[in-house]
């Protein structure tokens, strides 16, 4: 059953807010005529992933050169995930190494130390790549790179922060590839400086590391932008373009059912529907599943202002993932393990969940008093600070907790990229780089690209056999660790 047109209308993010001007994309082509010829790439979904990959694609040299490419969206672009997240451009420490080496079946990754290594630094890479673009390309968005705060409040978490960074550079040390690179890091392991340098007043340890953070609506509107004007691709976007299915031909092209809107015919098409691509891939129940967020928008008192804003972006072990906007206040909310174990929302409530219509007031009154309750000397809010806005969005878990990207075993021409599981903005446009390249050389022959986010069959027969979310113990040790793990995530 296609997902859209939707039966509520979404909740508005802060980003969506803030970006109605005349250079963003609203209703963009809404009323254009699809294209009848074969279009060389189609792409579904104007999130970050679909603006990202046709930004890659139109480049010069890049593998649409002298090519067509249509994104198509059900909605605008950046309309869900991509237009209502944390702003966080984060990139993981070692904290993964705990989480990622689990076992499947007790709600880890499966990986091996080598493959979590190899995520942390395209993660790395991934930063890199967003702040050259941006400043390559001068896009208007707010990027600002800056400390990254990952705050443990845990005794246990803090203990074992030495033994896994030990264990990363370990690793990256056994590995040719990786040999002699190393995070940008300050560990803080003395409770009363790490308190001092957070601000937070329970922190026992801080990993001093680097992020971003940005506009997201107006960081993926400028990279859609950019693939528009491309001088060397021809490229159309037509939003509120629902796809109901699609169906490979027998010559080797795809067809596109976009409802009332008509067909498209597609030699290669790229699925970047992220939490809603069951919809449209049955293969792919219950090995993505989307899940409801809700986050929130606070307007500091004057002890959190100016000279005394906050210096860098934060991931608060058993609380929250946090962005300074320049103007705005912060960005922030609860991780999903949070939400569930401070009984915001059950699993069952939240994961499968798709409608971002609604915020509900559990999460809004955690919201509300979290910054107080966390960072010292907050002090009292007058009238207009504090809370000013809450909005839902959907995000797309993989259950083995990485990306799936590539082609699609058992299809011809059909390609994907999904399942960040709340990491979008630390992998999209350095996984949609690496997909752009597979696209043109038609292999994995990208050594900085994880192999572990391949999708292979036996992948996705594992990924079924693996613990769901709906089932995560709420509050347990698995998919809740008792180390930051998906907690520092974003
Ligand atoms: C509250 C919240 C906070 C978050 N915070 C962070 C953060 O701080 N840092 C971070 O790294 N990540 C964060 N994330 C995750 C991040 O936003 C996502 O990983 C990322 O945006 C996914 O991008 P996407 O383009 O794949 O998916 P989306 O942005 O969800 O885009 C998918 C697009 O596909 C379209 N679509 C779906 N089905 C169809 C169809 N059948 N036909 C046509 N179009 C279709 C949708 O309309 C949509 O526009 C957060 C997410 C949420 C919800």
């Amino acid at each position: 059953m296609p997902a859209f047109p939707q039966k509520f209308n979404s909740t508005v993010s802060h980003w969506q807010q803030t970006n109605r001007g005349p250079t963003s994309l609203w209703n963009h082509g809404r009323d254009a005529p699809l294209p009848t010829e074969v279009v060389d790439y189609v792409i579904i979904g104007a999130g970050a992933t679909g603006a990202s990959l046709a930004y890659h694609l139109s480049r010069p040299g890049g593998a649409a050169e002298g090519k067509s490419i249509v994104i198509v969206d059900a909605k605008d672009v950046a309309s869900c995930a991509s237009g209502r997240n944390g702003g966080h451009v984060p990139a993981q420490t070692w904290q993964m190494m705990t989480p990622f080496m689990a076992p499947l079946e007790e709600g880890g990754a499966g990986l091996t130390a080598e493959e979590v290594v190899d995520v942390i630094l395209f993660e790395q890479d991934n930063l890199a790549l967003v702040e050259s673009i941006v400043q390559k390309e001068r896009i208007d968005a707010d990027f600002k790179k800056a400390p990254r705060f990952e705050v443990l409040i845990n005794p246990e978490s803090a203990a074992e922060n030495a033994r896994l960074h030990r264990l990363f550079t370990s690793t990256v040390e056994r590995m040719p590839k990786h040999r002699g690179r190393s995070l940008p890091v300050k560990i803080i392991s003395n409770p009363a400086e790490a308190k001092k340098v957070s601000r937070v007043n329970n922190a026992l340890a801080v990993n001093l590391t680097q992020a971003g953070s940005w506009h997201p609506h107006r960081g993926v509107t400028a990279l859609m932008r950019l693939a528009l004007e491309s001088k060397v691709s021809d490229v159309k976007f037509f939003s509120w373009t629902p796809v109901a299915g699609f169906t490979e031909q027998t010559d080797g092209t795809v067809s596109v059912d976009c409802g009332a809107r008509g067909t498209l015919t597609a030699r290669n098409l790229i699925i970047g529907t992220s939490a809603y691509s069951h919809h449209l891939l049955p293969e792919l129940e219950n090995v993505l599943t989307g899940y409801r967020l809700q986050a929130g928008l606070v307007t500091p008192p004057a002890t959190y202002a100016g000279a005394q804003a906050l210096k860098g972006t934060y991931a608060i072990e058993e609380g929250s993932y946090l962005i300074q906007t320049p103007t705005s206040g912060l960005v922030f909310g609860p991780y999903a393990s949070v939400a569930n174990s401070r009984g915001l929302a059950t699993p069952k409530e939240m994961y499968g969940v798709e409608d971002d219509s609604l915020t509900t007031a559990p999460w809004r009154s955690w919201l509300s008093t979290y910054c107080p309750k966390t960072f010292g000397g907050w002090g009292p809010e007058v009238p207009g600070e504090g809370l000013t806005k809450v909005w839902s969005g959907i995000i797309c878990h993989s259950v083995d907790h990485i990306p799936l990207v590539g082609p699609l075993p058992g299809r011809k021409g059909v390609f994907m990229a999904a399942g960040y599981s709340g990491q979008g903005m630390a992998l999209i446009v350095n996984i949609t780089r690496g997909l752009a390249h597979q696209l043109k050389t038609c292999q994995w022959d990208d050594e900085t690209m994880p192999r572990c986010f391949e999708i292979t069959q036996a992948r996705l027969e594992r990924a079924k056999r693996a613990l769901q979310p709906r089932d995560y113990p709420v509050g347990g040790l698995s998919f809740t660790a008792p180390t930051v793990n998906d907690e520092a995530r974003l």
